[in-house]
C-alpha cells in the first residue's frame, strides 16, 4: 500500500489559497462545516472512497467554540435509543474506541425514577459506591434507578483526531473562511481575518465548483439550504444551554438522569444537559427567565425546568448552581434537530445533485460517526450523485 500524500491545511490569510485552476475542479467533494459530523465524514470518505478529493471548510477554528461540538455533552448511551439504532450505536463505539483511545471513558448511566419499574433497582444500592453522587439526591425523591452503560468523551477532541486523521490521509482543511453554497455545486468562500479593532471582515473571496457539496454546518445548514438553494426542509434548530453546577465528582461518578435533565460529571464537577423541549423557529431568540426578580440567565424553559426539580435534586437550589445575568453568561450553543424532532436520530439527506445536509443535532454523541459513515459509503457507492 502507498503511503497518501498528507493533505493542506490553510489556517490563516496569510497562505495563499491557491486550489488548482478551472475549468478542472480541484475537488471532488466540499464538505461545509469542521463540526464533528464535517469532520467525521471526511475521515470515513479516505476509507470509503479514497479516490475522492476532500476539501473541508470551517468558519472558525479546530472545533470552532461557537458550534454545537463544543459544548456536546460527550456521552455515549443506549439508554434514550429504540432498539432499531443499537448496532449503529455499538458501531459508533468502536469507532470511537479506536479514534480516542484513553479519552474515551466507561462509567455507570442512571436513570432515576420516582416508581418502580422492569429493571429498576433501588438506587442507594447503585450509587452506594458513589456517596457524593448520592447526596445530590433526596432519596426519597427517586428511590428507584436503572443502570445503564455508558461512555464519556469529548466531542471537541473527537472532531480534532478526526479532521487530523483525514487531513494525515489527503483531505485539505481551510480554516477561518465561511463558505455559502450555491445552486449548481458553486461555493463561495470568504477567507476571514480579525482587524486591529477585533472586527471580522473578509479578506479575500473564491469560488470553488465540485460535483459534491456536503452541508455539515450544524444549527444553520437548514437555513443554508433555504436561503441560498432554495430548498426548504423539516428540519429546525433550538438553543440549549449546559449550566454548570460546582458538586464535586470524583472521576468514575455516574452520570444521572432524572426527569430529562443529565448530570455530567467533568472537571471535578458536573455539566447540566436540560431537556430541548421544542424547536426554536427561525428568527426566535431565546428569552433569559428571572427568579424572583433577578435575571437567572438561564432560558425560561430551562429555568422552569431546574426549579421543578429543586426539591428532588436540592444542590439545584444552592450558590453550586453557577447563573448569570444574560444569556451569554451561561455555555450555550445552537443544535441542529433533525426532522424538528428533539429525539430524533443523526440524519443525511439529499437535497439537489450535487448537495447533501449532514445533521448530528441532540443523539450525535451516541449515532454521529455511523451517520457520517453512511453518508460517505453511499457517495462511494455512487449513490451520492
Ligand atoms: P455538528 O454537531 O453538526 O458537527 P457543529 O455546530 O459543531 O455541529 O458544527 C458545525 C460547524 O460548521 C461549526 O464548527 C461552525 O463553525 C461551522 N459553520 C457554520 N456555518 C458555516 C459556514 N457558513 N461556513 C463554514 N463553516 C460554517
Amino acid at each position: 500500500m502507498t503511503t497518501p500524500t498528507p493533505g493542506r491545511v490553510w489556517a490563516h490569510v496569510g497562505q495563499p489559497f491557491t486550489p488548482g485552476s478551472d475549468p478542472q475542479p480541484a475537488y471532488d467533494v466540499l464538505i461545509l462545516g469542521a463540526g464533528r459530523m464535517g469532520s467525521a465524514l471526511a475521515l470515513a470518505l479516505t476509507e470509503r472512497a479514497p479516490h475522492l478529493k476532500t476539501l473541508l471548510i470551517e468558519e472558525g477554528g479546530l472545533p470552532n467554540e461557537d458550534g454545537a461540538t463544543i459544548l456536546a455533552p460527550g456521552v455515549w448511551t443506549l439508554a434514550h435509543l429504540p432498539a432499531a439504532q443499537h448496532d449503529a450505536a455499538r458501531w459508533t463505539l468502536n469507532r470511537l474506541r479506536t479514534l480516542l483511545g484513553d479519552d474515551l471513558q466507561a462509567r455507570p448511566y442512571l436513570t432515576l425514577h420516582a416508581e418502580p419499574a422492569p429493571g429498576t433497582q433501588p438506587t442507594r444500592d447503585l450509587l452506594a459506591a458513589h456517596p457524593q453522587s448520592l447526596a445530590l439526591l433526596d432519596p426519597g425523591a427517586f428511590p428507584h434507578a436503572t443502570a445503564h452503560e455508558a461512555h464519556t468523551y469529548r466531542p471537541g477532541t473527537l472532531a480534532q483526531v478526526a479532521a487530523q486523521t483525514a487531513i494525515r490521509r489527503g483531505t485539505d482543511l481551510l480554516l477561518n473562511t465561511r463558505a455559502t453554497p450555491h445552486p449548481g455545486g458553486r461555493v463561495t468562500l470568504d477567507r476571514l481575518t480579525v482587524t486591529n479593532t477585533h472586527a471580522i471582515v473578509t479578506h479575500e473571496t473564491h469560488t470553488l465548483h465540485a460535483p459534491l457539496v456536503i452541508l455539515a454546518t450544524g444549527a444553520h445548514a437548514p437555513t443554508q439550504a433555504e436561503h441560498h438553494l432554495g430548498l426548504h426542509t423539516r428540519h429546525a434548530r433550538a438553543y440549549r444551554q449546559t449550566p454548570h453546577l460546582g458538586a464535586p465528582s470524583t472521576p468514575d461518578a455516574p452520570v444521572l438522569h432524572a426527569h430529562g435533565l443529565t448530570l455530567r460529571p467533568q472537571h471535578g464537577a458536573y455539566t447540566l444537559i436540560p431537556t430541548i423541549h421544542h424547536r426554536d423557529p427561525h428568527g426566535y431568540t431565546p428569552q433569559g427567565g428571572h427568579l424572583t426578580g433577578v435575571p437567572t440567565g438561564l432560558r425560561r424553559e430551562t429555568l422552569e425546568d431546574l426549579v421543578g426539580l429543586m426539591d428532588a435534586l436540592p444542590t439545584l437550589a444552592t450558590s453550586d448552581l453557577h447563573l448569570g445575568r444574560s444569556l451569554a453568561d451561561i455555555p450555550g450553543a445552537w443544535l441542529a434537530l433533525p426532522h424538528g424532532h428533539p429525539d430524533a436520530t443523526p440524519t443525511h439527506q439529499r437535497l439537489d445533485d450535487h448537495t447533501h445536509l449532514l445533521l448530528g443535532g441532540p443523539h450525535a454523541d451516541t449515532l454521529g460517526l455511523w451517520t457520517a459513515d453512511a453518508l460517505a459509503r453511499e457517495i462511494a457507492g455512487g449513490r451520492g450523485q
